[in-house]
């Protein structure tokens, strides 16, 4: 059971009337507050699907107690740590201000959106801006998608993952302007609506198209990739509910994203049930068709939980069956030669960080990951070194 403070009543999430309380609230728009700690933490209803539902103002998991279902690690475990306070700031309001390391804009005299080194995201190592990948680490690590316990199998699909991060990009900013309105995350697709979904998704794609001078806007495509087929002067790519649309690569990008990518491409080869998601930056041609400018991928389970290498996978198959609560950690954009904490059990008494240190890891990858461990004495660590042992158990 859990208790929060909502229009000055106490209320508690088993009461009878919780949703109907909550759908008041959330036209009134109350604010709800957590009363997991002492003063409580301010917390706002969302719609997802149409169920209203409390979730966590940007970046505030730290802030609950940890026993909490709304308690995150701490951000220095993950990539999130270095970006905050200079790549992702809190505003006024709660609203999380991002500071992005790629354009929103093309300008009207670049005649080949897609063509040579800018195409391809580029490979920084700079704090102070948010990466393409970086972005979708953050949608995702916002949207919750990186939570998961054994009492929501076969419960999570496209819908909940669309809402999950239509709702995240409502909680972001860039230079003031809301991130949500440039972000498209395709809808659900059913047959019976299609006329109204392609016209929701025309209109949002519409700027696009606007023949005006200037700088063309581009918009965030992200979504899950259904298919890559080579075509005549490139490759295009095929968007899963997004049919009828096709997305350009020309050949050299193609070629770049296939080198950079290489590892999200095999783990979404080799595994029947994964999921491999894209987010780009898109803009419109004269012609109509929609070009990839900034391409980044990655590769997610069955659960959506993402992976970066087949040892995160072969963890997740354990810890996806057990009923506590799994945190996956996300590498943001810390660079390889660097460790996170690729999953954390928060809800143990000692909360367990996991870290897997890869084949070929030096002493410097040793060294930051002993001072990340002794900077936290207050979590339990296990430690699976891929190319000296098989898989440690984890114990409960
Ligand atoms: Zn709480």
């Amino acid at each position: 059971m859990r208790e929060f403070l909502l229009d000055g009543e106490t209320i508690s999430d088993e009461a009878e009337d919780f949703a109907s309380r909550l759908a008041f609230a959330y036209r009134g728009r109350s604010r709800p507050i957590c009363l997991c700690c002492n003063p409580g933490i301010p917390m706002y209803i969302a719609m997802i699907g149409d169920q209203p539902t409390i979730k966590r103002m940007p970046l505030t998991g730290g802030a609950h107690h940890q026993a909490c279902p709304s308690y995150e690690p701490p951000y220095e475990l993950s990539g999130l740590g270095a970006l905050m306070g200079h790549a992702i700031k809190l505003d006024a309001d709660g609203a999380a201000a991002l500071r992005l390391d790629f354009s929103l804009s093309k300008r009207a005299s670049a005649v080949s959106p897609s063509a040579g080194a800018e195409a391809l995201e580029r490979v920084r190592n700079d704090s102070r801006k948010l990466s393409l990948r970086g972005l979708l680490h953050l949608l995702w690590h916002e949207g919750g998608l990186t939570e998961w316990t054994a009492r929501w199998a076969g419960k999570r699909h496209w819908w909940q993952v669309h809402s999950h991060l239509v709702e995240a990009a409502r909680t972001m900013s860039v230079r003031g302007e809301r991130l949500v309105g440039r972000v498209l995350v395709p809808e659900p697709f059913r047959m019976e609506d299609k006329t109204a979904i392609e016209k929701r998704r025309a209109r949002a794609l519409a700027p696009l198209f606007e023949n005006k001078a200037g700088a063309k806007p581009l918009m965030i495509l992200v979504g899950e990739i259904k298919d890559l087929t080579p075509v005549r002067m490139g490759q295009q790519v095929v968007i899963k509910h997004l049919p009828g649309f096709r997305l350009y690569l020309e050949d050299e990008t193609w070629r770049r994203l296939q080198r950079r990518f290489e590892t999200e491409l095999t783990l979404w080869q080799s595994a029947d049930n994964h999921h491999l998601m894209v987010i780009a930056t898109i803009g419109g041609s004269p012609s109509g068709t929609v070009t990839a400018h900034e391409i980044a991928l990655m590769t997610v389970t069955e659960q959506w939980l993402p992976v970066e290498s087949v040892y995160e996978t072969r963890l997740l198959e354990i810890l996806t069956r057990k009923c506590e609560k799994t945190i996956k950690g996300l590498r943001f954009d810390l660079p390889r030669a660097q460790p996170y904490a690729a999953a954390v059990l928060p809800e143990r008494p000692q909360p367990l960080a996991l870290y897997i240190v890869p084949a070929g890891a030096d002493s410097e990858f040793e060294a930051r990951l002993k001072d990340m461990v002794e900077a936290r004495p207050d979590l339990a660590v296990w430690i699976w070194r891929v190319d000296k042992d098989e898989m440690p158990d984890i114990t409960d």
